[in-house]
């Protein structure tokens, strides 16, 4: 886990700044937008790069009512946490064979189940542990990715039932996952739902009384109200990222982007032109200029595919990364410009002082803005901002 830092202090070389009041703000608004739901704050990989502890007690604290992650490991770290109300719902749903079944079922944690080996394993745990695993029954509609396939969907179900009604198990969920709910009116999104519920039918007529049936996560959530069910599970949109531009603007759903990452400029220097910039020379200065020097590079989630192209705001002004990314720093092209070494550099952040968003960067490396944020590196510490000091949130109880 990242390096974490509870107040602005001394000047840092980089930094992502995380902003919590608009977090709180961002689940407020979902909330708003999936009144008949709960919240599943999906808070996997370290909350998209934000810092999964903070940004999970900044949540629960602002109404999210479960916490969902990929991997059991990320779930159990959330329970131990002393912050978090001990009774939150926690999820996990990506398990391989011999995982910490029985510490997730000692932890009370809802885990996936997608076929008959991780019912087998969740069965044996809660053997093992003398309580029943809290299991949610994850169907594949249409994703081709995890989940049962429908044909196996009564299988799964039946022998699940029987576990249940042995004691070892408590079937709390029914769930799915959407592969094209960011393309509105793509074919895929009606028929994944009109098959969710016909296999949600299946189960409930064999007995089945699950606590949450979902399928939504955020494009589903801030477009399709007919996916909401009885839960949303979602990610991106709490970190005021839009799941995708043609859907709209963050601004667009009412979200406030959460990270900003900047660094200080750690060397500014003039350079006569013909001078060829960074690794491979790809770069060279059309005519005597003024070079800054950003020490942030790819080890911290700058991607290299930004290369000629990332858009920084320096004393006011975009500038573009001149050349290639290397490891740990890049170089702008400042034409002239004599900012103070030390000043900031702001990659991206909320976009209304003028700097670039997360999803500049994303078109600028051809990929999308959940993998900016993901994956700045351990090594840029996460500021805090707008929490409460003692790393507590108003309204978690303690
Ligand atoms: C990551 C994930 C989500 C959240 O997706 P967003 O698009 O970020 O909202 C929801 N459900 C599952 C199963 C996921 O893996």
């Amino acid at each position: 886990m990242s390096e974490t830092v509870t107040a602005p202090t001394a000047p840092l070389r980089a930094r992502a700044e995380i902003d919590l009041a608009a977090l709180r703000a961002n689940v407020r608004t979902l909330r708003a937008l999936a009144p008949g739901a709960a919240l599943m704050a999906v808070v996997k990989s370290d909350a998209y790069g934000h810092g999964a502890v903070r940004c999970a007690r900044a949540a629960v604290a602002a109404g999210a009512n479960w916490l969902g992650t990929a991997t059991p490991e990320e779930a159990l770290a959330l329970r131990a946490d002393p912050g978090l109300p001990a009774d939150v719902r926690i999820m996990c749903w990506l398990w391989t064979p011999g995982g910490p079944w029985r510490e997730a079922v000692e932890a009370g944690l809802d885990v996936s189940v997608s076929g008959m080996w991780a019912l087998r394993e969740a069965v044996e745990a809660a053997r093992a542990a003398g309580r029943p695993a809290l299991v949610q029954l994850k169907a594949d509609t249409g994703l081709g990715r995890n989940g049962c396939q429908p044909e196996d969907w009564p299988e799964l179900v039946a022998e699940a039932l029987r576990a249940q009604t042995a004691g070892l198990v408590r079937i709390t969920g029914l769930w799915s996952h959407f592969a094209c709910a960011d393309e509105p009116g793509h074919p895929s999104i009606a028929a994944q739902l009109t098959l969710f519920r016909e296999l949600l039918a299946h189960a409930e007529e064999q007995g089945v009384r699950p606590e949450v049936r979902h399928i939504a996560n955020s494009p589903a959530t801030l477009t399709l109200p007919e996916s909401h069910f009885d839960l949303v599970r979602t990610g991106i949109a709490l970190y005021g990222i839009s799941p995708s531009p043609e859907l709209g603007t963050a601004a667009d759903f009412g979200l406030r982007p959460v990270m900003t990452l900047a660094a200080s400029l750690a060397l500014v220097k003039h350079v006569p032109g013909g001078h060829g910039v960074s690794y491979g020379h790809h770069y060279v200065t059309p005519g005597r200029t003024t070079l800054g020097l950003v020490p942030v590079g790819y080890a911290d989630g700058v991607p290299r595919h930004a290369s000629g192209t990332g858009p920084v705001l320096i004393g006011g002004k975009w500038r573009t990364v001149a050349g290639r990314v290397a490891m740990d720093q890049f170089v702008v092209d400042l034409g002239g410009d004599e900012p103070e070494v030390g000043s900031e550099a702001v990659l991206f952040g909320p976009g209304d002082r003028g700097e670039p968003t997360a999803e500049d960067w994303a078109q600028a490396a051809g990929t999308i803005a959940y993998e900016i944020v993901t994956r700045i590196g351990t090594r840029v510490p996460r500021v805090y901002v707008n929490g409460e000091a003692n790393g507590q949130e108003p309204g978690d109880g303690n």
